[in-house]
């Protein structure tokens, strides 16, 4: 089981890589950039080595860069709609210079905001269209949503589709977040196994890259997105070790989410590699 956390990039690289240790992760998230999307702070190319070095010396699974959850790559402005494309496309930049063999970079879909989830997709495709290039070395993710106001991506319908259209399909990835598709109605209480064998039939289990691990604040297919720390919620912990125990999910980089600090977060990986251990 390769488990992390989402981790603070705000000291810096070397940083985050004690924190990374003294939780007992072997994988880690973090924001390209503050949530806002305000300007990142870019590492020296020294900085990226000595965390290259780390991440290899320690065997860790690949990382997951989070783009700021604030971009609309499909908004209806023009000039929102222009700054996730800019972000986005800066961001892959800055990930293409770390020296490691595999990196992730997990976004939003976005909000159609009325414009209908027909034109959102077609939006979202063509932010990638406008953003990927075969030649970056960051693989990108859509991650999946619960559907609150317009989200797209809460079905795993909407994802495959914005992945046939883009021209960059081939390349895309999906992140599935344990919160969000409970929310988004997606039972991983009851019928873990069938969730998985739908997403395959719709979008390809060769797709699924990472997991997001929370529970849920609010209740099955509720359509919110509130993340609770492992057992505090709605899904409970014995469905999501359960969940991260079964056979397509079990070898990806796991990132918790959850509403807590360093100790929360090395109490939970903790909790969660023995109960792998036991299976
Ligand atoms: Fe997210
Ligand atoms: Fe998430
Ligand atoms: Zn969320």
């Amino acid at each position: 089981m390769h488990i992390g956390s989402h981790l603070s990039v705000a000291g810096g690289y070397r940083q985050l890589c004690a924190d990374a240790l003294r939780i007992g992760a072997d994988t880690f998230q973090f924001f390209t950039r503050n949530p806002r999307g305000g300007s990142g702070r870019v590492p020296s190319d020294e900085e990226l080595a000595e965390l290259g070095a780390f991440l290899r010396e320690h065997e860790f699974a690949p990382a997951v860069a989070h783009a700021p959850y604030t971009l609309n790559p499909c908004a209806a402005a023009e000039n929102t709609l222009r700054f996730a494309r800019e972000v986005m496309r800066s961001d892959l930049e800055l990930l293409d210079r770390f020296p490691v063999e595999r990196i992730y970079y997990n976004f939003h879909p976005g909000s159609h905001v009325g414009q209908g989830v027909e034109r959102g997709i077609e939006l979202i495709a063509e932010t990638l269209d406008l953003v990927m290039d075969r030649d970056l070395k960051p693989v990108v993710l859509l991650e999946t949503m619960s559907g609150k106001g317009s989200e797209v991506g809460s079905r795993f319908e909407e994802l495959a589709e914005i992945i046939s259209r883009s021209k960059y399909g081939d390349l895309l990835g999906v992140c599935l977040d344990t919160c969000h598709v409970f929310c988004a109605g997606y039972d991983i209480v009851n019928e873990p196994e069938a969730v998985l064998k739908e997403f395959d039939r719709v979008v390809g289990l060769d797709r699924l890259k990472a997991i997001h691990l929370n529970d849920s604040m609010m209740p099955f297919e509720s359509h919110k997105d509130r993340h609770a720390k492992l057992d505090e919620g709605e899904i409970g912990f014995e469905a999501l070790a359960r969940f991260v125990s079964l056979e397509p999910v079990r070898d990806l980089p796991i990132e918790l989410e959850t509403p807590n600090e360093l100790d929360g977060y090395a109490a939970e990986i903790a909790r969660m590699r023995a109960s792998g251990a036991s299976r």
